[in-house]
């Protein structure tokens, strides 16, 4: 599914170009950017990915991330999801920074604070609105699976598909991440273990799943132990 195909994308990105002109070029020239994505098999939420105008290649692997690699993950994954996003909010701000004073990956917001998103509007069809904001600097450099993610380097490395794999693997710790928040936002009283359970589950399975592929369609040769990485 294109964000032509949900109603809810179609009416934000429509409300989001109708504000007045100076209010846009206020935001323009303040560096402030939008891009929309949704997940393809589904018309909410929506995501819409908040990031400053040098930093346009970073939103664009979020977007990817919902709207292509969601779809590559084994379907158990995405099913484990399937309630959590039915009930988390249509509308999810993501507020894409490089990196956090604090450090963390990523936070959800009590307050939503993106200024077009921060009232409610019609545009919005009644739907919740949410905000999260994700360090993109710090996800990029994090071992989510040591064990697992320096193995799965050391197989790649033989390959001139390292690069790729890069890419592939931080799309996927991108959207765990997406999805971790995500499912605090739906479940408040969820406890932090179970949230992150889940999302290292969805990740470790999606990448493994992506290997799998991967080596079947790479001619390197591939240490045995490969075959038990995926229980890690
Ligand atoms: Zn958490």
């Amino acid at each position: 599914m294109g964000l032509e195909a949900s109603p809810l994308a179609q009416a934000v990105g429509s409300y989001l170009a109708s504000r007045p002109r100076v209010t846009r070029w206020v935001e323009w020239l303040a560096g402030r950017r939008y891009r929309l994505a949704v997940f393809p098999d589904r018309p909410a939420p929506v995501v819409v990915v908040a990031y400053r105008y040098r930093d346009p290649a970073r939103a664009a692997q979020v977007a990817r991330a919902i709207a292509r690699d969601w779809a590559q993950a084994p379907s158990r994954c995405r099913e484990s999801y399937e309630e959590i996003l039915a009930r988390a909010p249509g509308l999810i701000v993501v507020q894409l920074r490089r990196r956090n004073v604090c450090g963390c990956l990523g936070h959800r917001h009590v307050v939503v604070k993106e200024a077009p998103f921060a009232e409610p509007h019609d545009a919005f069809g009644g739907a919740v609105v949410g905000e999260m904001d994700i360090a993109f600097d710090r996800v990029e450099g994090w071992l989510a699976l040591p064990l697992m993610d320096t193995a799965l380097d050391t197989q790649f490395i033989a390959g001139s598909r390292l690069r790729e794999f890069h890419e592939q693997r931080l799309r996927f710790r991108l959207l765990s991440i997406l999805l971790h928040e995500t499912h605090h936002m739906a479940s408040p009283q969820a406890p932090e273990e179970a949230v992150r359970e889940r999302s290292l589950a969805f990740y470790r399975e999606a990448l493994a799943n992506y290997v799998e592929n991967a080596r079947a369609s790479l001619s390197f040769t591939i240490d045995r132990s490969f075959s038990r990485l995926g229980k890690e």
